[in-house]
């Protein structure tokens, strides 16, 4: 077991202090703020997660401080899951019987046997109130939270750290501690004047805008079966609680791939409790609250296709779990779930994706968690790297992570002498087809894997009118004619961290991979490993550009297709984890229950 239970509260006066005083000096401000809006009963911050509140370091400002937590499990992690979101009514069945109840655990019907349609309709609601600001950064320590705090205080007053994530305990012992400091500025009604601080930071950071939620939302559900036995008017939502095991809740028409380009509609079955409730935008949202394992054997066969190899599949299964360790209690903090569905967080399907490999994949690594240093590993992972993993901090804002460090996808780097940051290199390494584990040039792959050679390296073209739309689309900015885009700064991988697009009405910088990706695509483009092509006319007006790319995703971490091979290859899936997560090593943090 994890040799880190040695953690102390020495600091915990002085962390009191500083966090009460600047959370103080936050709730009267907000309090100013919505007190123009009228008399409401309570307007500070809420915690929709209260029942993982055991932690009262923060006496009677408990309240204000919803983002410590303490999660505390006798077995293993139960996780809320949120896979619908905005919805007007929600239709389920139940396969066995069930109990429904209040959000506090009240039953409303008890052991109902009813295999009829039933359905959640919103009557009224009203939406959560939130406040904009800009996180400028983030950092693990405390004391350097508070330096950097003191240091933006000089440019601009209004500067304050937040505490996120918290300690995991399972059966008594202290598996991770994931706190982390959030450094806010600002508290805005609109997203303009907090978009427009974040400028002043955008020197010596990568500033984003985050809203704040400060009152929860409200209202009433009413819920039916199909034959009308059954009905009643709930405050602000329900939870479906089967009484077996095998009893399943089947929710009707849910959105599939909501804000990527694939979405559609299904018919979705989970395990487990269903929460039905409403949402901050004031509609109705639907969680699912399932143990960790049941939840990976959701998303292992939604993330990596099923017929892979399986020692791909258990890399898989211990990189998801770890993953979603590493960063429970630190997403979705305004939401009443840990994690989303999609793939924001990571792609959650429940049991109507099920199969017996990945199942198995998930029974065979049970409780098995990828450590560096004492600390659960953010294993994250993409589709393909295209030939070389990025670093993790050219993708995503500090800390820096020394097990997400690129390399050559290969098990021979010193084959390579490029320098792929190096705009000669990185079109010399793009245009060619190198031999590593993700290029898939061998000839006898199964058709699962082969299918994917496509994403390796890719090509997409646009007229320079079609670009000019998408830019002034997705950025929001009329560049007018546009003229050139210039790499500036590319990652370890090739990828670009930072691009110039020259218009006749003005420039442009942008930053980092995925802004990049979205600006010059409909929807997303494959990777930010690309170089650019134009194609001008007689007197060098531009006519078209062409994006000749390699790989799919972010690249940081585990390279999927890249496991994949080398799962064909024999090799095991502790090996394939060491090759993408440095210096890291497995430990079982809890075990199967017995049957
Ligand atoms: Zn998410
Ligand atoms: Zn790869």
């Amino acid at each position: 077991m994890p040799n880190i239970n040695n953690y102390n509260n020495k600091n915990k006066n002085t962390d009191k202090q500083v966090v009460s005083t600047a959370l103080l000096a936050l709730v009267i401000f907000i309090t100013i703020l919505i007190g123009c809006r009228g008399p409401t009963k309570r307007e500070l911050p809420m915690s929709p997660k209260s029942s993982f509140l055991a932690d009262s370091s923060f006496d009677k400002l408990e309240d204000t401080i919803p983002k410590t937590v303490l999660k505390q499990y006798p077995t293993y992690p139960i996780l809320r899951i949120g896979f619908m979101e905005g919805y007007e009514k929600i239709d389920f069945r139940v396969s066995g019987e069930f109990t429904i109840t209040d959000l506090e655990g009240n039953p409303i019907f008890s052991e109902v046997k009813s295999h009829l349609k039933w359905r959640s309709l919103l009557d009224q609601a009203h939406g959560a109130t939130f406040i904009y600001c800009v996180l400028v950064t983030a950092c693990r320590g405390e004391a350097h939270a508070i330096e950097t705090v003191e240091r933006l205080k000089r440019l601009y007053p209004q500067v304050r750290m937040q505490r996120i994530g918290g300690q995991l305990v399972i059966s008594g012992q202290m598996v991770n501690d994931n706190t982390k400091y959030r450094i806010l500025a600002g508290a805005f009604e609109t997203e303009a004047e907090a978009k427009k601080l974040s400028q002043k930071f955008i020197d010596s950071y990568a500033p984003r805008v985050i809203r704040e939620k400060v009152k929860e939302s409200s209202g009433q559900i009413e819920v039916y079966d199909a034959e009308y036995d059954y009905s009643a008017m709930i405050e602000d939502g329900f939870r479906i609680e089967p009484l077996s095991e095998e009893t399943t809740v089947t929710l009707y028409g849910v959105k599939v791939g909501s804000g990527f380009n694939w979405e559609s509609m299904a018919d979705r079955t989970y395990r487990g409790t269903v929460e039905v409730r409403i949402g901050n935008d004031a509609r109705l949202c639907a969680i699912s609250e399932i143990p960790i394992d049941r939840y990976l054997k959701g998303v292992v066969p939604a993330e990596m296709p099923a017929g892979y190899p399986l020692e791909a599949l258990k890399s898989q299964a211990v990189a998801a779990r770890s993953d979603v360790l590493a960063k429970f209690g630190t997403k979705h903090l305004n939401d009443p779930f840990d994690f989303c569905a999609n793939v924001h967080c990571q792609v959650y399907s429940g049991t109507t994706v099920e199969t017996e490999n990945t199942n198995k994949a998930v029974e065979l690594t049970f409780g098995e968690t990828l450590y560096y240093d004492d600390r659960i590993c953010d294993a994250v992972y993409s589709a393909v790297c295209g030939g070389h993993t990025e670093h993790k901090h050219n993708v995503w804002n500090p800390p820096e992570e020394a097990y997400l460090t690129g390399k050559y996808d290969t098990k021979n780097p010193k084959a390579f002498h490029l320098d792929l940051s190096q705009e000669k290199d990185a079109r010399k390494w793009i245009e060619d087809r190198p031999d590593v584990h993700c290029s898939l040039n061998q000839d006898d792959l199964p058709t699962v894997l082969s299918y994917s050679r496509k994403y390796f390296r890719w090509e997409v073209s646009y007229a320079r009118k079609e670009l000019e739309d998408i830019i002034k689309k997705r950025t929001g900015d009329d560049i007018g004619t546009l003229y050139d885009i210039i790499p500036l700064e590319r990652g370890i991988s090739g990828r670009l961290n930072e691009i110039e697009i020259l218009g006749s009405r003005k420039n442009m910088r942008i930053k980092k991979e995925l802004n990049i990706r979205r600006a010059l695509s409909q929807t997303y483009l494959r990777s930010a490993c690309f170089v650019i092509d134009i194609e001008v006319d007689q007197i060098g007006t531009p006519m078209a550009f062409t994006f000749k790319g390699a790989g799919w995703g972010h690249g940081v971490g585990m390279c999927q297709i890249g496991a994949a091979v080398m799962a064909l290859n024999k090799i095991k899936y502790r090996d394939i984890l060491k090759h993408y997560y440095s210096d890291t090593e497995i430990r079982q943090i809890y075990e199967a229950p017995k049957p």
